[in-house]
């Protein structure tokens, strides 16, 4: 059984906002790229997954512009990273067909396991890792997720704002995160049938579940955050210092 790792870093991150005030826009560089501590975020994200001896490959996605100028930094300051076998693929609109287009660039087999992971989510331990990889192979998809500490409202939005239509109770609530793994079979399966009708998902899981699959919950961590804003960045340079 081999585990392959594909990270989508092909966002534009538009909830992120730069330096200057403005919107992340086509020539400004991706939420992935944004330096924090001197690195950026998705080579501190590939890192760990580099490090971690269960993995065997990793495939990146990344936007069409970024795949020449990122394969030249990694063959120059990643060395560490390419002791596994890395891939570059383009990715796509919708972060599914970024996951997408890696997955049939993968060379898996029905019971091998694929881990999905955001190169946004640089704090990813390995113990969660392992404790995905673990759970996929016993369910056949798994998640890291963390329990719901606030209460959590359904609401219908409206022009004025929204408005709560039920409380959702939370302790049958998790916030989904990644890593999220997966036997091959049961992945391949999931996006050909979300293909076919059309359906896109935020995530991996959600189309598991709707092809009827089983997914377990691992314990992920308040730490593995996705940076998606200027807010998360900050928090992110103190996660690196302590
Ligand atoms: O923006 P979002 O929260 O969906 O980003 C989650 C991850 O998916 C990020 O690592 C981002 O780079 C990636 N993504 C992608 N292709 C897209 C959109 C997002 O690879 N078209």
């Amino acid at each position: 059984m081999k585990v392959f790792v594909i990270i989508p870093a092909a966002g534009l991150g538009t909830r992120m906002t730069s330096a200057h005030g403005t919107k992340a826009k086509k020539g400004l560089p991706s939420k992935q790229f944004a330096e924090l501590g001197g690195t950026t975020i998705l080579f501190h994200t590939l890192r760990k997954f580099a490090a971690c001896a269960k993995v065997s490959e990793i495939c990146i996605a990344l936007r069409r512009n970024e795949i020449s100028s990122f394969k030249a930094v990694l063959e120059k300051e990643g060395k560490d990273i390419l002791q596994k076998k890395v891939e570059l693929v383009e990715g796509g609109e919708h972060r599914q067909e970024s996951v997408g287009n890696a997955l049939a660039a993968i060379g898996a087999t029905a019971t091998d396991i694929v881990l999905v992971h955001d190169a946004v989510r640089p704090f990813v331990t390995e113990e969660i890792i392992h404790e995905v990889i673990a759970a996929a192979q016993k369910y056949g998809a798994a998640i890291a997720g963390m329990p719901a500490v606030d209460t959590i409202k359904q609401v219908e939005r409206t022009a004025d704002g929204a408005l709560i239509k039920t409380t959702i109770p939370r302790e049958r609530v998790v916030m989904a995160q990644t890593p999220q793994g997966f036997r091959y079979e049961v992945l391949k399966k999931a996006f050909d049938e979300a293909k076919a009708d059309g359906f896109t998902g935020t995530d991996e899981a959600s189309l598991v579940e709707r092809a009827g699959g089983q997914v377990a919950v691992v314990m992920g961590s308040p730490r593995n955050i996705k940076i998606t804003t200027p807010n998360d960045l900050q928090l992110a340079e103190f996660f690196l210092k302590c």
